[in-house]
């Protein structure tokens, strides 16, 4: 059944035992029995041990309806229970418990998020038919903030741009991405956040797929694109390093669970014979 986003649970009964998203600033509260990660139910949980109508509903997984709530920070967590990081939750479970586990999280940053009205001061109240706030006062309304960003893999010949953030672990190198401006197209995204970072010229951009990112509201646009013109000048800045690679040659690189990796396989599996030889016996993946 995977996983069905809703913002009101149905009328009536029948679901099974609920599940429970319990979230901080990084982590989720998680179940590991007979060697899995599970989402925990309430059966799993004292859920006398925290106010329920602080939960939010955000749909049905597996048909169980599931609720997000902060994580009460006195909360006892004890085996078969655990908590993990938000981020090694994307490498634990199925795309359809990512999307929940996404969606919980967002939804939890935008509740504690718009509180009061940006415009006026005064409280909001959640209404019930649509995932909004509205302000008591002046009746501005707000939805659950969604960032674009777009995430770029550049190609010359055989080889691909990759570039290291001083916020990346020691090593790793990945694909260029940025977030979008007012005003700009995707495309014109691309060009400028290129032209900033490693001060090249690219065409040929095609879309290549998207991800969610709840760290803390993105949507990841990919795209792969071809170089143009220009020398590699990094902005000393955002970038630290940007160098070509071939598929033999690739640095360490990011996880398997993001679009940036997905981009950087898709260069591999589509290089030339020599370069997917190496990328096959694992040489070129570290
Ligand atoms: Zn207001």
């Amino acid at each position: 059944m995977g996983f069905i986003p809703e913002n009101k649970a149905p009328a009536g009964h029948g679901a099974k035992d609920a599940f429970y998203f319990l979230i901080n600033d990084r982590e989720i509260v998680v179940k590991r029995s007979r060697r899995k990660y599970w989402i925990p139910s309430g059966a799993d949980l004292s859920i006398d041990d925290f106010d329920s109508k602080q939960a939010h509903f955000i749909g049905s997984l597996h048909e169980h309806f599931c609720y997000t709530l902060e994580l009460p920070e006195d909360l006892t967590i004890s085996d078969p229970l655990q908590t993990v990081s938000l981020r090694e939750a994307l490498t634990l479970f199925s795309s359809s418990e990512i999307h929940a586990i996404s969606l919980a999280k967002q939804i939890l940053t935008w509740d504690m998020n718009f509180r009061f009205c940006g415009r006026c001061g005064q409280p909001t109240v959640e209404l019930r038919d649509e995932r909004a706030k509205v302000c008591t006062n002046c009746g501005l309304t707000n939805y659950p903030r969604l960032s674009p960003s777009i995430i770029v893999s550049i190609v010359k010949d055989e080889h691909i741009l990759l570039a290291r953030s001083d916020r990346f672990p020691e090593g790793m190198y990945s694909v260029l991405a940025g977030f979008v401006e007012p005003g700009e197209t995707l495309e014109e995204c691309i060009q400028r956040e290129v032209a900033e970072e490693v001060g090249i010229e690219v065409h040929n951009i095609r879309y290549f797929g998207s991800q969610n990112w709840p760290f803390p509201h993105s949507l990841m646009i990919g795209f792969t694109a071809d170089y143009l013109t220009g020398e590699i000048r990094i902005d000393n800045d955002e970038i630290v390093d940007a160098r070509w690679f071939t598929a033999a040659e690739l640095p360490k690189l990011p996880g398997s669970y993001s679009i940036a990796r997905n981009l950087i396989d898709h260069f591999c599996s589509s290089s030339s014979s020599a370069n997917l030889a190496a990328f096959r016996e694992g040489r070129a993946l570290r």
